[in-house]
């Protein structure tokens, strides 16, 4: 959704553009689609999603590679078992419509099988290591499984969870096999964040979402989300001084996580297992090392981002009267604070400006030049 809002050439006139006066000037020439913010009160597809995959199957009109996502990996999971079973179980029950293919039985060998995850035509790739990273060699792996013959079944299914994880260099090993899979194969990606996927990946599957359309927020998020509540509460109106605070706060909270993740991963890192190594390899392990802490930490941050984008959200459907679940129930007060302060073109404008935000971070700008102009654009 963050890019989405960031038009061609924004990115370039950033880099371009120096002084956050110019950067100001950039955004207000580069303004968002008017109907843009309307989605977020959109309520998500719910239909029984391995029910709609059925009915796709029963038109003969099953694509070739889907991106599963939703509030929780294991409710996402549980749909690629059922929609699988489906498609390979050995006494399928039909149900009372016949534009939907039978549902597995979950209970004969085939489905059993992929239940447990070990039917031999059913390859899965879950994140591994502390980071929780796909990597090159895991696509690899499953690219090579899917170019062989199915062992039993008709056809062959690879299932990625969290493809959010998955790394540049795995993303592009994976590019051509998503574009031109192998005869009889399925793809099935499987995420919660799918404005961390990326757009490469993205634009070639069919997306399908389901759950509930709430954002799962981490407490360390919701507490810093709080703070910036009450932070707008102490100084209304156009103060600079509450959002200067907000800033300095937020920087000192990613400074922290950025010291954390480091300390994680170089903790995990074979330096510290094998020192004598030869030194051509302990570069390796550090360029490495490196590149997982920025790709963390940019996960991380990411989520922070949201959170604030969460509670704008909730400020700006409190003021338009759209009747939403809130995303941050327990701000409601110091919400419904803001909403009372606010217009809803100022609320809308809150939400536009740190989408922006959030786009530009995504790219590679200066964060703290980026996050300045971000958090001084807000009507707090
Ligand atoms: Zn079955």
């Amino acid at each position: 959704m963050q890019t989405k809002f960031l038009p061609h050439g924004t990115r370039d006139a950033w880099f371009a553009g120096g002084s956050p006066i110019a950067l100001l000037e950039t955004w207000t020439r580069s303004r968002k689609p008017a109907d843009a913010v309307s989605d977020l009160a959109e309520t998500p597809v719910r239909p029984a999603p391995s029910e709609l995959l059925r009915r796709s199957l029963a038109r003969g009109r099953l694509g070739h590679a889907y991106l599963f996502q939703g509030d929780s990996i294991e409710a996402l999971e549980t749909v690629a078992i059922e929609f699988v079973q489906a498609l390979f179980c050995t006494q399928p029950v039909a149900g009372p419509d016949p534009g939907v293919a039978p549902a597995g039985c979950g209970t004969c060998p085939a489905c059993r099988r992929i239940e447990h995850f070990n039917h031999p035509d059913v390859h899965w790739v879950h994140p591994e290591s502390a980071l929780r990273q796909i990597k090159v060699d895991h696509m690899r792996e499953l690219m090579a499984e899917m170019a062989l013959r199915p062992a039993e079944a008709g056809r062959k299914i690879a299932i990625v969870v969290g493809v959010d994880r998955m790394n540049a260099n795995a993303a592009n090993a994976f590019l051509k096999t998503l574009e031109e899979p192998p005869a009889n194969s399925l793809i099935l990606l499987l995420t919660t964040e799918p404005g961390r996927v990326l757009e490469t990946i993205v634009s070639r599957c069919q997306r399908l979402s389901m759950g509930s359309g709430v954002p799962r927020i981490e407490p360390a998020v919701q507490s810093w989300v709080a703070s910036v509540a009450t932070a707008s509460g102490s100084a209304p109106g156009k103060a600079l001084l509450p959002r200067y605070r907000v800033l300095s706060e937020f920087l000192a909270v990613l400074g922290k996580v950025h010291e954390d993740i480091e300390e994680r991963i170089e903790a995990d890192s074979p330096i510290h297992r094998y020192p004598d190594a030869e030194p051509a390899q302990k570069k390796q392990w550090e360029k490495e090392m490196a590149g997982a802490v920025e790709a963390e930490y940019r996960r991380v941050r990411a989520a922070y981002l949201s959170g604030l984008h969460a509670w704008l959200r909730d400020v700006w459907a409190t003021r338009a009267g759209a009747a939403v679940e809130l995303f941050l129930p327990e701000l409601k007060g110091a919400t419904a604070a803001l909403a009372a302060r606010l217009t809803e073109p100022e609320a809308r404008q809150n939400l536009e400006a740190w989408e922006r935000t959030q786009g530009l971070l995504h790219g590679n700008v200066q964060e703290s030049l980026a996050l300045e102009v971000g958090l001084l654009r807000l009507n707090l």
